[in-house]
């Protein structure tokens, strides 16, 4: 039996699992491998798991862990994230234009986004290999969850955010938990390339996307969504792309659950990116020949990214899924945010861009109207409350404490 290991994308040479590193001397991204003992017949232990009242078996990530990395029952991070609801919306499928769409809500994880699922798994490495300094580059969302975690295990925290592009409430959640921010004059490539240099010069551990137990956390999302779907794969699923970190572990959790014997067939991966900043979308259209950085621009601030770490990897994620790359205007991300809110689900910009995508895709006839769809919904509708007050034209009316003048105002709106 072969151990689990980390190993170069781009040249598959192979590194002890706890050997604390970001890259192969190639320079290449690093992935965890698994070791090859069998994982059929997992997914009934999965199921079993449901009912237990440990947070161990119940959290959306650990429930899963022997798919992750090896771990000790004592060694976990939890608060426990995951088991994020999985939705059907008739209003907002029909507005796609498709038969069959779910949409599985990553905003109800602790911190309010998808990355407590990656952060968990890496504040639990970061833990093992005994570091004590922790630190991400962040457009808000992984410092959020960064800030969390790093608490909850009692870790210290540094976060470099783009000066003044983060909304209100993704910088207060992250002061409020006890990080330490820095905010970088500079846009959130700038403050990626910083935190790389400080973590190669063995300042801080880095957290961001790149680190390889961040994919295996957030693989959970597909294997959670499959479980909720009593694993059978749908045709798409949709996911906004910004630094590429869920496309990449989207498409290892895909092609595990099918080597594995999870699934009978492999869904197709859609990532959606905002018209101003998708270099990935740019880089599909060339035949991924190669990756032109871009300076970034978009409403959807968790995905204003010109520069995204895991190219190498999620151009893999593509390939194997047979997937495709798109992008949406700032307008239609808008639009179909206003969709998702007035749903009662909600969700952020950056969340809206897979069912802008998706309704963008049946109109180009790349996906079918009779196929069937899950769109994931990446963070909560509170993360960026001055998108919503600048956008879609919303506010309160203004009325004395008088009955007679306010029943006048209901009359008025009845
Ligand atoms: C981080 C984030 C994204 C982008 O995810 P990547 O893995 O960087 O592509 C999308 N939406 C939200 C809400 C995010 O926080
Ligand atoms: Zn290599």
């Amino acid at each position: 039996m072969s151990e689990t290991k980390l190993s170069c994308v781009a040249c598959g040479a192979s590194y002890p699992l706890w050997e604390l590193r970001y890259s192969c001397s190639c320079e290449g991204l690093l992935e965890v491998t698994q070791a090859s003992s069998s994982k059929l017949g997992l997914p009934e232990l999965f199921e079993k798991r449901l009912m237990s009242r440990k947070v161990w078996d119940r959290s959306g990530v650990w429930r899963f862990r022997e798919g992750l990395f090896p771990l000790s029952e004592t060694s976990y991070v939890s608060m426990p994230e995951g088991q994020t609801g999985y939705y059907e919306v008739p209003g907002l499928t029909r507005w796609a234009g498709v038969e069959h769409l779910a949409f599985k809500h990553e905003g109800e994880n602790p911190s309010g986004s998808f990355k407590d699922r990656g952060m968990c798994a890496a504040v639990t490495a970061a833990k093992k290999l005994g570091v004590t300094t922790l630190a991400c580059a962040s457009t808000g969302n992984t410092s959020s969850s960064l800030a969390a975690y790093a608490a909850r295990a009692g870790l210290k925290a540094f976060v470099f955010l783009p000066a003044g592009k983060v909304s209100a409430g993704k910088m207060a959640q992250t002061l409020a938990y006890g990080a330490k921010v820095l905010a970088v004059k500079g846009d959130f490539d700038d403050a990626m390339q910083i935190v790389r240099s400080l973590a190669q010069a063995g300042r801080v551990y880095m957290v961001n996307s790149l680190n390889p137990f961040r994919i295996e956390g957030q693989k959970t999302i597909i294997w959670e969504l499959l479980q909720d779907r009593n694993w059978e794969a749908p045709d798409w699923i949709l996911v906004p792309g910004g630094n590429l970190g869920n496309t990449s572990a989207f498409g290892k959790a895909i092609e595990e659950a099918y080597q594995w014997g999870w699934i009978q067939k492999k869904p197709r991966l859609a990532t959606i990116q905002a018209m101003g900043a998708s270099p990935f979308f740019r880089s599909y259209e060339r035949g991924f020949q190669s990756l032109e950085p871009m300076q970034a621009e978009t409403v959807a601030t968790a995905i204003r990214i010109g520069h995204p770490v895991n190219f190498t990897r999620a151009v893999k994620a593509i390939e194997k899924t047979r997937g495709v790359v798109a992008a949406v205007s700032d307008a239609e991300i808008m639009a179909a945010k206003a969709a998702i809110d007035r749903s009662g689900l909600g969700c952020e910009p950056a969340s809206a861009a897979s069912l802008a995508g998706l309704k963008q895709l049946v109109a180009a006839s790349i996906i079918r109207p009779e196929e069937d769809v899950v769109a994931i919904l990446t963070g909560h509708v509170l993360k960026d409350t001055d998108a919503i007050m600048q956008s879609q034209d919303l506010s309160c009316y203004d009325v004395d404490a008088d009955r007679a003048s306010i029943e006048a105002v209901l009359d008025r709106l009845s």
